[in-house]
């Protein structure tokens, strides 16, 4: 069932757990996410992110990524990640996301507030809801190395209910110590973060950039009360990592078949995450 990001939040509230939101940028990633959630019965979002246009782009996988949401036995959101301009996010809107990211975080704070509402206002009018950034995070996703001291990006809890309050955003990506893609060093969460911003506001928490994190670290987060993880590079390593050692033990064959047995492994990967994004 289709429903927007607001909607696909409240339902992981209630069910108690931080909704995955998976960067699909094949139908073999699709495929896994959809299978893994309607399993474990959990609400789920379908993620294209701005950056993996180069993969395939929105107007490709987008509608695909819509079929699949409409037919799923659970609630799922499709939903823009990382929107760079005002003019991405309304052209995801137009193809049917009903949710977008509008990530303006490296904007000063006054002009990431006037960007993120002038998506919202766009987002509200077609039911679509909108999640903003606060503080940021190294890296985008296609990875790097962190470098200085990361803290000086957390976002502050004082700012939050004014930038919720003037921006009208649905959900809200904090900065709190991770890092896209692979993190060089091991990260080192600021819990209390979350656990500050909590005590001034209930909105809708994201994080970012789980690379590196233990098992431990997903069970911290998620209790002190982060809603939707975003999660992708490992799952799509344990998808290459198939297919490799398919195309090692068989030299020749099909193309199909190490798109199945990298869409499994995929779906393995997710099976033993998502567990830990319950409360
Ligand atoms: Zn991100």
């Amino acid at each position: 069932m289709l429903v927007n990001l607001q909607e696909v939040l409240a339902e992981g509230r209630k069910r108690g757990v931080a909704v995955p939101a998976i960067n699909t940028p094949n139908l073999e990633s699709i495929i896994a996410a959809i299978n893994e959630a309607e399993r474990q019965n959990i609400p789920l979002i379908l993620s294209h992110a701005e950056l993996h246009e180069s993969v395939l782009s929105i107007e490709v996988i987008g509608p695909i990524m819509l079929m699949f949401a409409k037919k799923a036995k659970v609630p799922v959101c499709v939903h823009f990640d990382h929107g760079e301009s005002y003019e991405s996010c309304v052209k995801a809107i137009k193809l049917g996301f009903t949710g977008v990211m509008i990530d303006a975080s490296a904007q000063p704070y006054e002009e990431n507030i006037k960007i993120t509402k002038k998506v919202v206002e766009y987002a509200h009018k077609h039911n679509v809801s909108v999640e903003a950034e606060l503080g940021s995070l190294p890296n985008r996703e296609s990875g790097g190395v962190v470098t200085g001291d990361p803290r000086l990006l957390y976002t502050d809890p004082k700012l939050v209910p004014d930038f919720v309050k003037r921006t009208g955003c649905d959900a809200l990506a904090i900065a709190f110590g991770t890092a896209h893609g692979i993190y060089k060093a091991k990260p080192v969460l600021s819990i209390d973060v979350i656990e500050n911003i909590r005590k001034v506001s209930d909105i809708y928490l994201v994080m970012h950039g789980g690379s590196g994190l233990s098992k431990d670290d997903y069970q911290n987060v998620v209790k002190a009360g982060i809603d939707k993880i975003n999660y992708y590079t490992y799952m799509s390593y344990d998808g290459y990592a198939a297919a490799k050692a398919l195309i090692e033990k068989e030299p020749t064959g099909f193309f199909h078949d190490v798109c199945t047995v990298a869409t499994a492994a995929q779906q393995n990967k997710l099976k033993e995450m998502f567990e830990l994004f319950k409360r």
